[in-house]
């Protein structure tokens, strides 16, 4: 390996907002280079995202990899919404012109989408980390872990939420917007069928909990714990017996089987402003987190790629006008903020609230409004239709 490489794009990250990009950019005959402190291996066992908006899997097939996904994932088009001994399913795809999810767990898509790079020639680094970015003249520096260092006119940070390319961002220059949710999911794995060919949401008196499919054989599965809970406080019997009783139905079980991981999730939201910062972008979860309610997260990072790659052509197109590179910022922020009230609204339609706050009772009753607007007015739930599904495709 030589000690400086030259580029064009430096992109740290090999997730599903660096690897999109690797690929839309080598597609168009762009040079980048993609670096990811995971080897191959911790890459492709990170289970997380499996609710692959229609704009998702249009990215992925305009790529040409959506092979597996259309052979193995499963067309998902509508959910289920459990509450006050209720079960009402909203079709989705009936209600956006069939439009429709798929359903294929994030290590899948970025297994192919890092087979599609590294089989087109592409140069992906795996197993160095990115210690340090600089600048560099009028381009960019990255130095990684075995010595070596990549120049190039442009980096694309999207290393994740605890990534180090925000280091480059300069003081001042970035506003950050947070919020930590009132809510704490403990969230697992089971090695068990889905129980139903949809995603449930069910809301309970004992706190929320939801099922949502990845395979034939493995389901997730997330619950409303108390804020503060660890993980220990929460041996399998234990989720069993809450996630019996939140999602029970007549008529209705609940495939069980062995548990095969289980996390607390930190329910926090986050967008920084802007995304670009002279030739430095943030993608994906080093821009922005949203909270997991409705799987926004990996949607938004492919789609953050896509819109990258667009303004860069434009960029190019008239005659390298850096005025061109604001459009990331401008088109990526509405889409965002989007997502992140949809994903806020989803949180308290499904919630329980402490039963001592003094506006507790007040709330759920906010709540039935909205899930009684969800079954019962076709233009509240056509509108929910479109936030869920996601936006249409980026074309031109
Ligand atoms: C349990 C769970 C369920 C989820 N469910 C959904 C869902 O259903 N739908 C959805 O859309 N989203 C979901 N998400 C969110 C989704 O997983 C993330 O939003 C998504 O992974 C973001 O992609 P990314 O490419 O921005 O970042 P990441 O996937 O985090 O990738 C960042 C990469 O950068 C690398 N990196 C970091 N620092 C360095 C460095 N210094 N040098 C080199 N490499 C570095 C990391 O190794 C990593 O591979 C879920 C998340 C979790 C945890």
């Amino acid at each position: 390996m030589p000690q400086e490489t030259t580029t064009r794009v430096v992109i740290v990250g090999a997730g599903p907002a660096g690897l999109t990009l690797g690929n839309l950019l080598h597609a168009r005959g762009e040079r980048c280079v993609v670096i990811d402190k995971f080897d191959r291996a911790q890459l492709l066992g990170r289970a997380r995202a499996g609710l692959l908006e229609h704009r998702t899997v249009a990215t992925i097939e305009r790529m040409g990899l959506a092979k597996r996904l259309f052979a193995e994932g499963h067309r998902h088009t509508g959910c289920e919404f459990r509450s006050a001994g209720r079960r009402d399913y909203t079709d989705f795809a009936e209600l956006y012109e069939g439009r429709s999810h798929h359903v294929y767990p994030q290590q899948e898509v970025v297994a192919d989408l890092l087979a599609g790079l590294v089989d087109a020639g592409g140069d992906v680094r795996l197993g160095v980390t990115a210690e340090r970015v600089g600048t560099d003249g009028d381009g960019v520096l990255v130095h990684l872990s075995d010595g070596t260092t990549v120049r190039g006119e442009f980096l694309a940070g999207a290393d994740g939420q605890h990534g180090i390319t925000r280091t480059g961002v300069p003081e001042g220059a970035a506003t950050e917007y947070g919020m930590r949710h009132e809510f704490q999911w403990l969230t697992l794995l089971a090695s068990a069928p889905p129980s139903a060919e949809w995603t449930i949401y069910a809301q309970h008196e004992r706190g929320f909990a939801g099922h949502l499919l990845r395979s034939d054989t493995v389901t997730r599965f997330h619950l409303q714990v108390p804020v503060g809970d660890d993980v220990a406080a929460w041996p399998d019997e234990r989720i069993w017996t809450e996630l019996r009783a939140r999602l029970a139905h007549p008529g209705w079980t609940l495939n069980e089987g062995p548990v095969i991981s289980k996390n607390m999730l930190d329910m926090r939201s986050r967008v920084i402003e802007p995304m670009r910062f002279g030739r430095l972008f943030l993608l994906g979860d080093a821009a922005h987190i949203i909270s997991p309610s409705g799987g926004k997260g990996m949607n938004l990072a492919v789609a953050d790629a896509v819109e990258l790659d667009r303004v860069l052509a434009e960029f190019d197109a008239a005659g390298a006008d850096p005025s061109v590179l604001d459009r990331y910022s401008e088109r990526r922020l509405p889409d965002i903020w989007r997502a992140q009230e949809f994903s806020h609204a989803l949180l308290h339609m499904m919630h329980t609230y402490d039963p001592a706050a003094p506006d507790a009772a007040f709330r759920q009753r906010l709540q039935q409004s909205r899930l009684w607007q969800l079954t019962q007015s076709e233009a509240y739930a056509t509108s929910f239709a479109r936030s869920y599904i996601g936006p249409l495709p980026i074309t031109g």
